[in-house]
């Protein structure tokens, strides 16, 4: 159902809602009108917030995080984490459940997505490279795949996996207590903190 103000600037305030995820027609009006309401200073910080993820937000080069650090983020800096043990990631935000499950305390890395043939994901589109040229330093002792448990995920721990394989390194993924489809943002923390202790090896 497409609802038509035909207040322009109303309009076109639900038109760019609308591009939110799980966002609808009936959730961006319903956005729409809250905002009308809301106090102009209250507007302003919100205007203010989205400039600065913009403007202060950049990656990590260490682990390709979200991070507003001159140069490395805390965990990078860490002195306290374990430099041979990295857990890859899909997203930034996948960082803080890992961490909230209190299992792991190794470093990271995020691919910033997975492989894709679906979606035409390719292995440049993410950050394997960097992730690669990580285990050629010789540091690093195990990877731990702390993907989604779906298609995508299985793609691409195949794919990391083969190429860990060269290198020595043992491939591990999350395993029990996640089910076939299931996003690890979804899970509580002592699911996932029981995946990361059952983790298993990918065999390739
Ligand atoms: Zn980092």
């Amino acid at each position: 159902m497409i609802y038509k103000h035909h207040v322009p600037s109303l309009d076109r305030l639900i038109h760019e809602l609308k591009k939110w995820p799980g966002v609808g027609s009936r959730s961006a009006n319903r956005l729409a009108n809250w905002l009308l309401k809301m106090p102009q200073a209250e507007i302003q910080q919100l205007i203010q917030a989205l400039k600065d993820i913009k403007t202060n937000i950049k990656k990590c080069p260490g682990c390709f995080t979200f991070t507003e650090e001159e140069e490395l983020c805390r965990l990078c800096r860490s002195s306290h984490r374990k430099a041979d043990l990295i857990c890859v990631v899909e997203e930034p935000f996948d960082i803080a459940r890992v961490e909230a499950s209190g299992k792991f305390k190794g470093r990271y890395h995020v691919l910033h997505g997975t492989l894709s043939p679906l979606h035409n994901v390719k292995p440049e589109d993410l950050t394997i490279k960097p992730l690669l040229e990580k285990i050629k330093q010789g540091q690093i002792k195990e990877v731990i795949l702390a993907l989604d448990a779906d298609m995508e995920g299985d793609i691409t721990a195949l794919y990391i996996g083969k190429l860990m394989k060269d290198h020595n390194i043992k491939v591990s993924r999350l395993a029990h207590g996640i089910p076939f489809g299931g996003d690890i943002n979804y899970i509580d923390e002592q699911t996932l903190g029981r995946a990361l202790e059952n983790r298993v090896e990918v065999v390739i």
